[in-house]
């Protein structure tokens, strides 16, 4: 049946998924009614109809936590305003350690989760084997239970949301897929779809695994890729406690959660598969999709599982399941306006953690897009972290087969990826390489952390405790007290505008008096209109009409687009990035 669509709307949500859904309800909760949410086939039809439902409340950094607790408080309250379950089951969740190592670092969170208020208790051995019997735990440290986490059905939650936004307003069309983004004078102006136009003001992008090739279509650079997923769910296991909370086995790479009396037993491998890897697509028509069963590669993990749970050795495989889920360079999602085309808006690459963010992360983007900017620390999910290579084919695809198992990895500090390397190098890279330097990327570039001393082998033992590059520190920042230090500092971001008007507009959108002094420099801010600051950088004056501006290596993108927003037309900002060296000589 043909429908009919509006022929305007300020807000065109793409993706029925618990993304889109919580994106849509969240814009008619905070009073954007005008709003339209367009599924290419039915709500769930990507990732989200297999999820295996787990929702966790502590993250890896402040504003991850409150976006994964806000979730949780969400799927409770909003359950009852609406009256559809989001079938909820906190039952906790134990996260167990088999190393030294990792107990270290499952305290480490224990702590952390204090300081957030998450409710959070250490168990010893005993503790384990006496509160979960059917468990081998004789070759464990110990455990952390958080009795407020847990699972949820993520149908239901998306129901959920979807209700939520339809009575708040927007309107849901399903088998509605989008053909293209429409833009005019560089933003957006609507989108097409069964050859009708939608005009719109703002389109956000929550279209799961397919989102890197949309925006490979329109210009826009979104660095996931989907990998292969696996769990497999036993037979019915007797006496298996109903009340069993997720187990998180991370040393075997495993997870656990009783499944109306069967075992669901995920695993996030050392290293993943990237799906679809003939083509490199997603196919337009992949719907409530799974791949062929790869035992081979499930079978060392299913091993590990029975040592856990020994009763498994006689209980037999019900289903086994392997479906694609986006991951991104670095295990965070992709939020926030893109810097290619104006008011498009990204919400996607969940790193298998959809559900049990999709709240938070829908109001986030909710937020962001109704004020411009975010008054939290978001950058680690804002996309604009990254540069136009992070999405180029190769680099992803070798990339996400390190970062799924890097979730249940160790998250060791100062940790460096193995994949996607040298993608960047200095000119002087071999030489520097030959003085003893240990490598460490920096926005893309290979940069020499610290040199080796006496010998040693340039590279990191990873530890919670005293690192093994200490002393190669110690030398070096005693030689540039005692003597003098030659750093190099190229990945800095530089950027120049070039006009009459330069200074003016500096003083405009800077904090700081901008010197107008040939060979001057100025360390200033640019804020958000709440006062927030946006950027922390250098201006220096080159010429009278002639200004570089340097800004860290890590936010180039960012900085960029927040520069060139607030400038006035005809000014122009050239990224200048690649084109110096820099070096930085040092002595006290
Ligand atoms: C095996 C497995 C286990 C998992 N377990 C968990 C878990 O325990 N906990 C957890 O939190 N997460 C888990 N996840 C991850 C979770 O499922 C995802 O993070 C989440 O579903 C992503 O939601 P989404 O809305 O971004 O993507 P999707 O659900 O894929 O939604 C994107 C939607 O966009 C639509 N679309 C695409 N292109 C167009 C277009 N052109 N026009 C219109 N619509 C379009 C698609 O049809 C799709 O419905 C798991 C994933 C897998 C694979």
């Amino acid at each position: 049946m043909e429908k009919t669509y509006p022929t305007s709307t300020k807000v065109v949500v793409v993706g029925g998924g618990v993304i889109g859904c919580s994106v849509a309800y969240h814009l008619t909760k905070f009073g954007w009614k005008d709003v339209v949410l367009l599924e290419r086939d039915q709500l769930t039809s990507g990732t989200t109809w297999h999820a295996a439902g787990l929702v966790s409340q502590l993250g890896p950094t402040a504003s991850i936590t409150k976006i994964r607790k806000y979730t949780l408080d969400l799927y409770k309250k909003l359950e009852k305003e609406v009256d559809h379950s989001a079938g909820l089951r906190i039952n906790g969740a134990l996260s167990i350690a088999q190393t030294d190592a990792r107990w270290q670092e499952l305290k480490r969170q224990a702590t952390t989760a204090k300081l957030y208020d998450v409710d959070v208790k250490i168990l010893d051995k005993d503790q384990i084997k006496r509160d979960y019997s059917m468990m081998y735990v004789e070759d464990l440290k110990g455990g952390i239970l958080m009795p407020g986490d847990g699972a949820a059905d993520p149908s239901g939650v998306t129901y959920m949301l979807a209700k939520g936004a339809r009575q708040g307003g927007a309107k849901i069309f399903e088998q509605s897929p989008v053909e293209k983004i429409l833009t005019k004078n560089g933003r957006v102006s609507g989108v097409r779809l069964n050859s009708q136009d939608i005009e719109c003001e703002y389109v956000v992008l929550a279209t799961g695994m397919w989102s890197r090739q949309i925006g490979d279509k329109i210009g826009v650079s979104i660095p996931l890729y989907p990998a292969e997923h696996f769990y497999v769910i036993t037979e019915p296991i007797k006496n298996l406690s109903p009340k069993l909370p997720v187990i998180r086995d991370f040393d075997s790479s495993t997870y656990f959660k009783e499944d109306a009396g069967k075992l669901l037993i995920g695993i996030f491998e050392e290293k993943s598969i990237p799906a679809f890897d003939k083509t490199n697509k997603v196919p337009e028509n992949f719907s409530f999709g799974e791949f062929p069963e790869n035992f081979e590669h499930f079978e060392p993990y299913l091993e590990k599982s029975m040592k856990r749970f020994p009763i498994l050795e006689t209980a037999g495989i019900r289903k086994f399941f392997a479906g694609p889920e986006s991951f991104t360079p670095d295990t965070n999602s992709l939020l926030g306006e893109v810097p290619e085309i104006k008011n498009l808006f990204v919400s996607c690459g969940l790193n298998s953690i959809g559900i049990g963010s999709g709240g938070g992360v829908g109001k986030v983007t909710a937020e962001w897009l109704m004020t411009g900017h975010v008054n939290e620390d978001i950058f680690n999910y804002d996309i604009k972290r990254f540069q136009n290579f992070h999405s180029d084919l190769d680099f992803i695809k070798d990339r996400i087969t390190e970062s799924l198992g890097d979730l249940y990895g160790m998250h060791w500090p100062y940790k460096q990826y193995i994949t996607s390397r040298n993608i960047k190098k200095l000119p002087y890279h071999d030489q520097l390489k030959s003085f003893g330097a240990c490598f460490g990327v920096s926005a893309g570039y290979e940069r020499p952390m610290w040199f080796a001393l006496d010998g040693e082998k340039a590279e990191y033992k990873y530890s919670y405790n005293y690192q093994n590059w200490y002393p190669s520190v110690k030398y070096e920042t005693n030689n540039t007290i005692n003597n003098v230090g030659l750093y190099d500092l190229t990945p800095f971001s530089k950027f120049e505008i070039k006009s009459e008007l330069a200074h003016k507009e500096l003083q405009r959108i800077c904090t700081s008096n901008i010197k107008h002094e040939v060979g001057k420099c100025t360390y200033t801010q640019m804020l958000n209109k709440d006062g927030g600051i946006e950027t922390d950088l250098t201006v220096v004056c080159i010429d009278q009409n002639h200004f570089r501006i340097i800004s860290s290596a890590a936010t180039r993108v960012r900085d960029k687009f927040h520069i060139k927003k607030h400038l006035s037309d005809g000014i122009k900002l050239f990224d200048v990035t690649d084109e110096y060296c820099v070096f930085g000589i040092f002595w006290s």
